[in-house]
């Protein structure tokens, strides 16, 4: 029986070509119509264990994470560390957007009549950034119970932050509900376990249906923007972020790649940080070798904070729209795309084509018209797996970056 590393690239090639296959034959036949039936079953199976172990996982993983910091007498280190960590990296990825767009300028030469019937039937959701901000706070605090079972996991990363840093004050005295939650914790960890033996599986199927049902007509006609997007979060995730792990803490790209590889698959096929983070979780401590405490800390914020990926593209369909438009972004109003892109990115949820949502944030903060995203939207589902995969990329990364920084005298 070959490794599950091993089975999980099996299943990532036999996707694809099925995928491939399937389109070939077309989606009228009944072959076609029958595969992607058995292949969304499948699919959303493993996206829903996922889910399933989700909210307990973040919970009591960050909880543990926090509560275990005390030993280190490192908490305010890891605090700076990991948020600096999170704005620098997703500032380098906005300033590298903006910089692939302005020279390449993605959107010049299309007509924007071709997108008309699209935007007319697209109501867009109107909020401008105070409104995102009040929405954004009052989305931090919440009713734990009414969070964990709404699924609403920033509230739920906030709660148990607090309840952490609870644990830690109150000290000695709480430690039984701080050893039933690290056991709670191991016991969701072994269902992860479980539900990864899936993983090949769910991965095939996602794969297939992504590959099965593209339109490939309007990616050819967006194909310059496609291959910008594409091109620059790869640059950001094959260049930068390996470069800040190799010069921090000299781990070679090979070494983290080969560790990463099942979160950065599963990222890819499900478009979803928080659906992954059980397997993220899972590669950081098992494959990476990052401690509980840390990698309990840094990536469950990371997969709903950190998202380097999606901050890159708000700020390059910003201003593929511009071009689309007919409209020059000048210097200051390309700052603000950065500021508010850098907002969109952070208050995104990790689930798929969440960074469309934020997007209208960042266009109404530059007088674009928001109904624009009609546009973005039929590509999106293509662009999305590349983003996901950047942004849970930088969670681990962020996680390896933070334990070597707390470890140094
Ligand atoms: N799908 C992305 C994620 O889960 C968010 C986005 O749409 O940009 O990380």
């Amino acid at each position: 029986m070959p490794s599950l590393n091993t089975q999980i690239l099996l299943g990532t090639l036999a996707g694809i070509l099925f995928g491939l296959m399937l389109a070939a034959l077309g989606q009228e036949s009944s072959t076609t119509q029958n595969s992607l039936y058995a292949a969304g079953l499948v699919g959303t199976l493993f996206i829903d264990l996922l889910r399933m172990v989700l909210i307990p996982l973040v919970f009591t993983s960050i909880v543990v994470g926090v509560a275990n910091l005390r030993s280190h007498q490192q908490m305010n280190r890891v605090w700076l560390g990991t948020l600096g960590f999170f704005a620098l990296t997703m500032m380098l990825a906005i300033v590298l957007g903006l910089t692939a767009a302005n020279l390449l300028r993605p959107g010049e030469g299309l007509q924007i009549a071709l997108f008309q019937d699209a935007m007319q039937d697209f109501n867009a959701v109107q909020m401008p950034l105070p409104d995102f901000f009040a929405h954004f706070l009052h989305s931090l605090f919440q009713n734990p119970v009414s969070a964990l079972a709404q699924g609403n996991v920033l509230a739920v990363v906030v709660f148990a932050l607090l309840l952490g840093i609870a644990l830690v004050v109150g000290g000695e005295r709480y430690k039984n509900i701080l050893v039933l939650l690290q056991e709670f914790l191991e016991l969701i960890l072994m269902l992860v376990g479980w539900i990864m033996r899936l993983a090949p599986f769910g991965i095939m199927a996602l794969l297939l249906q992504l590959v099965a049902t593209q339109d490939t007509e309007l990616l050819t006609i967006m194909l310059k923007f496609v291959l910008i997007v594409s091109g620059a979060t790869l640059l950001h995730g094959l260049v930068v972020l390996p470069l800040i792990l190799y010069l921090t803490t000299g781990m070679t790209p090979l070494k983290f790649w080969r560790g990463a590889r099942d979160a950065l698959i599963t990222a890819f096929a499900t478009s979803s940080s928080a659906a992954t983070l059980p397997v993220t979780l899972r590669c950081a401590e098992q494959h990476l070798h990052v401690r509980r405490d840390v990698a309990g800390f840094v990536i469950p914020l990371g997969a709903t904070m950190n998202m380097d990926g999606t901050a890159l593209y708000e700020a390059i369909a910003a201003l593929f729209i511009a071009n689309l438009v007919g409209i020059e972004l000048s210097f200051t109003q390309q700052f603000i795309v950065f500021l508010t892109a850098m907002l969109a990115a952070i208050g995104a949820p990790g689930i798929p084509s969440a960074g469309m949502v934020t997007m209208v944030l960042v266009l109404q903060a530059v007088g674009l018209p928001a109904e624009a995203i009609a546009i973005l939207l039929p590509i999106d589902r293509i662009l999305d797996t590349f983003r996901t995969m950047i942004n849970v990329e930088g969670d681990m990364v962020g996680s390896l970056v933070v334990q070597k920084w707390i470890d140094k005298p």
